[in-house]
């Protein structure tokens, strides 16, 4: 497959959406991956822009008719990344980027190798809980469980090809665009683009 599969994954509250959308802007060639969601939407989500929002059946039916690259129980809600919204674009020659979690991310490096896995630590214990409180999207009692979630995350930050800590928001970023761009220059990668220009040196 001649696209790049990126997995962006972190603890809730370490900054990943706010990375994400900022390396989106930059690198414009990355597709975002729209995952499907049995969860209802908070205020402001708009369906099939964050997520796609399905009911819990409709969701498992998807699971049977094996629909999914990968899906995962996260925090109580079903997850999953639809195989229509990957495997054609990485065909295509598109960059994909998945914002999954750990058990997700397994799944998709076990089916594809090449997977360039990315995550995303806070600088430090308080500076997560402070930015979960900023966020203040949440009540108390879910900021306390996605705290407690968090440590289970971060628990597979070792798994990851790269880890990095989003203190200062803009050197994070730059760090995002450097393995993008040098996961763009991995032999694999040129070794399609650069066909014609081999060919050429080589006759
Ligand atoms: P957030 O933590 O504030 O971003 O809240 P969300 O409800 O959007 O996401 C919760 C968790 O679900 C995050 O760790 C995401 O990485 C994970 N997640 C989102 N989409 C998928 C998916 O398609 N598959 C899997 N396995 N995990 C997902
Ligand atoms: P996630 O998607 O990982 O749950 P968000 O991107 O929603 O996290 O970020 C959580 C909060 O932290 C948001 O209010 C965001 O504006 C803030 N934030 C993100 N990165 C930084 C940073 N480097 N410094 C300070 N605040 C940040
Ligand atoms: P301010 O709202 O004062 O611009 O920034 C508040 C905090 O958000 C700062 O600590 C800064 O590091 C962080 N920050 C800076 N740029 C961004 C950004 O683009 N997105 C998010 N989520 N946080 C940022």
């Amino acid at each position: 497959m001649p696209g790049n599969l990126f997995i962006v994954a972190a603890p809730s509250g370490a900054g990943k959406s706010s990375l994400v959308n900022a390396l989106l802007k930059r690198e414009p060639g990355i597709k975002l991956s729209v995952s499907y969601t049995s969860r209802g939407p908070r205020p402001g989500e708009t369906n099939g822009v964050h997520y796609h929002f399905v009911s819990k059946e409709v969701f498992l039916n998807m699971v049977e008719r094996g629909e999914f690259l990968e899906h995962a129980l996260v925090h109580g809600d079903l997850k999953g990344t639809a195989k229509s919204a990957v495997e054609d674009r990485l065909n295509a020659g598109e960059d994909v980027l998945l914002e999954i979690d750990y058990q997700g991310a397994r799944i998709v490096r076990a089916l594809l190798p090449k997977t360039i896995s990315i995550f995303i630590l806070p600088p430090s214990k308080d500076e997560l809980e402070q930015r979960l409180r900023r966020r203040a999207q949440d009540a108390e009692d879910v900021i306390l469980r996605r705290l407690q979630g968090s440590r289970e995350e971060m628990a597979h930050a070792h798994e990851f090809d790269y880890i990095i800590v989003n203190d200062r928001f803009d050197t994070a970023l730059e760090q995002m665009v450097t393995i993008v761009h040098a996961s763009r220059l991995r032999r694999d990668s040129q070794l399609i683009r650069l066909d014609s220009l081999l060919q050429q040196l080589l006759t």
